[in-house]
């Protein structure tokens, strides 16, 4: 059987391994931590604004698997944080779980704890990949879902140091990209405060140690309380500069703290908080950190590589080298889900010899693909970060394009007018 590797397991790899496996390859994905989804695990919040689109476009190509493992954890639809729609909070504790578990049962190899540390290239292609154990993994194809976090040296160097956050550095070692592993330079994103990178804007704290009675407005609030937010709590104009999400340049998120229950619960747009600030508000008096440990000082650093990347997801001058998510530049998890499916079943192309999958600009995906690539050639689009949300630049090119609808009937016709109707569940020539 033909190969296909894929190297990280957030939502990226997740994505990916689901899409190449669907398709017969042998797959197996190797993921440095002890469990699946990366920065997802900490996330919950999706299927937001134009995400909807997007992932309703997904599924009329034929891939529905991951989002139905993902909907099966939903804690609270359309709950209200400010300026979304369409969205849901899944538990990221449960929806780990039904992941791996459709992974599994999708035949998919998942090595945990197995992190890659060098790869073998033979002119322009990869031929394998080395774990930090010394095992030698041969594929014919391979996938880039290492993201763009850390490592530990890199949270010392532009940000707060280790903040113990989701991706474990020190007790599993730092993020190896395979795309510079296999000789190909990658950017680095631009901050506003003069820096690299950007930091993760969010914090999650244990919920037994928030008041009872005020995790209790969780459920009748629709998973999302508003807090008003002194200002020694955090900088507000500081936490703007340097973060991963332009989504939040709102009042809707600076004057106030929007909290949403995700299995923790969680602060959005806060990198960090002034703990004893916090104690000293109602519900939060006992409040223990969960992520990142040190969430009272700063928060990791992400966007410090980003792969040059055609159409296709191949990373430029690597043909059987694909990459997505964080990866290719872009924020979220459906962000990271889609991009790695559209990696994963090109992947598997690639492996067969079959021209590769391109999403047209009529579609809502290929549109917004097409412009991150636009903004990623310029030095001042390094300074953005993009989503299928449909913030800034890219809400305005879809809405002029006519392309953000929640008309499933819509997106359905849009689909099969492109000729892309299941055509991620098959192999056949276009
Ligand atoms: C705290 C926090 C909260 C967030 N909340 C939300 C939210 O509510 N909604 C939303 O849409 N987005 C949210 N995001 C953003 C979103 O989670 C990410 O953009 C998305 O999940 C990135 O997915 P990815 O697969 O590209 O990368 P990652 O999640 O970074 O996954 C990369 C994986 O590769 C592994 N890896 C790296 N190097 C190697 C190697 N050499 N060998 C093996 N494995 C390796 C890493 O351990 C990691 O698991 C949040 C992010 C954070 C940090």
């Amino acid at each position: 059987m033909a190969k296909v590797v894929v190297v990280g397991g957030g939502w990226a790899g997740c994505g990916a391994a689901a899409a190449a496996a669907k398709l017969g390859m042998e797959t197996v994905l190797l993921e440095k931590i002890d469990h699946l989804l990366g920065a997802g695990f900490m996330a919950g919040l999706t299927s937001t604004n134009a995400k909807y689109t997007a992932i309703n476009e997904v599924k009329a190509m034929g891939a529905p698997e991951i989002f139905e493992a993902d909907e099966a954890a939903i804690l609270y639809r359309n709950p209200r944080v400010p300026s979304t729609e369409n969205g849901y909070l899944y538990d990221i504790f449960k929806c780990e779980r039904n992941v791996f578990n459709l992974l599994e049962r999708m035949g998919v190899r998942v090595l945990l704890e197995t992190r890659v540390v060098d790869v073998v290239v033979r002119g322009n292609r990869l031929e394998a990949v080395k774990t930090s154990q010394g095992e030698m993994i041969a594929g014919d194809s391979f996938v880039d879902a290492t993201g763009s976090a850390g490592p530990e040296a890199a949270c010392h160097k532009y940000g707060w140091g280790c903040v113990m956050c989701v991706f474990k550095c020190p007790a599993y070692g730092g993020r190896v990209s395979i795309t510079e592993k296999a000789g190909v330079k990658e950017g680095m994103a631009r901050r506003r405060d003069g820096g690299y990178g950007a930091v993760s804007n969010a914090i999650a704290f244990i919920r037994e140690s928030i008041d009872r009675d005020f995790l209790a407005r969780y459920a009748t609030e629709d998973g999302c309380v508003l807090i008003p937010a002194p200002k020694e709590i955090g900088d507000p104009d500081l936490f703007r500069k340097i973060r991963t999400q332009q989504f939040y340049d709102s009042d809707d998120f600076n004057d106030r703290i929007v909290s949403v229950d995700n299995g923790t619960i969680k602060f959005m747009s806060r990198p960090w908080v002034n703990l004893p600030v916090l104690r000293r508000m109602e519900g939060f008096e006992s409040v223990a950190l969960y992520d990142p440990a040190a969430g009272g000082r700063g928060n990791a650093v992400r966007f410090l590589a980003t792969a040059p990347w055609e159409p296709t997801l191949q990373v430029t001058e690597r043909p059987n080298l694909f990459c997505c998510g964080e990866k290719l530049g872009m924020v979220g998890t459906t962000d990271a889900t889609i991009t790695g499916i559209l990696a994963g079943h090109n992947a598997a192309r690639a492996t067969l010899g079959l021209p590769l999958l391109r999403m047209p600009r009529t579609t809502l995906i290929g549109e917004s693909l097409a412009y991150v690539r636009e903004k990623l050639q310029n030095p001042e689009g390094w300074y953005d970060k993009y989503s299928f949300l449909g913030t800034g630049g890219l809400g305005k090119r879809l809405k002029e394009c006519g392309l953000y609808t929640t008309d499933l009937a819509v997106v359905k016709s849009r689909i099969a007018e492109n000729n892309l109707s299941g055509v991620l569940g098959r192999l056949e020539q276009k």
